[in-house]
């Protein structure tokens, strides 16, 4: 299969073929055209799949078109993830595969000093990548509104579990608007997991690669 067969727009077509992608991954030719029919999606995938891609491309077509006429300034889209590490290949995932469109991004993670994430929130973004503790802490603080929020993507689920993220996760969920598309990954499916996965998720796309 070639990208050009996914229905893509031709500003994320061409950026992916600068990269020197040849052909989308089996979980990008699966979730890609579910995520554009504006399907909940559980997906089953590891780090180094192209799992990336297979929701950011999507995700940037969406709010892209959507937003074309009125952008306003807010948040429509988060992706949770749980190490710093994660989080800015995130980011770089979602401005590389969107540098030829003027969806914009941020991401803010624990460890390092606040002020620069908040500065950044400021400036207005679009989509906003971020690891759960920070998140919190800057919701708290009133610098991160999520009340417009259309897509949200948990990433690694079962990872968050391990790192002890998964309350933090809970309360990130329970303050996002009902109405959203939801993108769930998850390497392993432990019970609590495919608990959680239930609860958040209406109607969901199944993708294992
Ligand atoms: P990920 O599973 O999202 O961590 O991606 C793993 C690596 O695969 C990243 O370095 C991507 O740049 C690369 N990648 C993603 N999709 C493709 C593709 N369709 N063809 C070639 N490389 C890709």
């Amino acid at each position: 299969m070639l990208f050009s067969q996914l229905r893509l727009i031709e500003p994320i077509l061409k950026a992916v073929e600068s990269e020197g992608y040849q052909n989308p991954t089996p979980i990008q030719q699966k979730a890609i055209p579910s995520i554009l029919k504006l399907k909940d999606l559980l997906g089953c995938a590891q780090t180094g799949t192209g799992k990336t891609a297979a929701f950011a491309i999507p995700m940037l077509q969406i709010l892209h078109m959507r937003h074309l006429k009125t952008n306003k300034k807010a948040i429509k889209a988060l992706v949770l993830t749980p190490t710093r590490e994660l989080a800015i290949q995130i980011q770089e995932s979602f401005s590389v595969y969107g540098k030829n469109l003027p969806v914009k991004n941020a991401v803010i993670f624990g460890g390092v000093g606040q002020q620069p994430q908040v500065d950044a929130l400021r400036k207005g973004v679009d989509v906003l990548v971020a690891t759960p503790g920070r998140l919190l802490d800057l919701m708290g603080q009133g610098h991160v509104n999520l009340s417009e929020l259309e897509i949200f993507v948990l990433d690694e689920a079962d990872r968050m579990l391990d790192m002890g993220f998964i309350n933090d996760v809970k309360k990130v969920v329970a303050k996002l608007p009902q109405k959203r598309q939801t993108l769930f990954f998850s390497a392993t499916m432990p019970p609590e997991i495919e608990k959680l996965a239930n609860t958040i998720l209406k109607d969901p796309v199944t993708v294992e690669v």
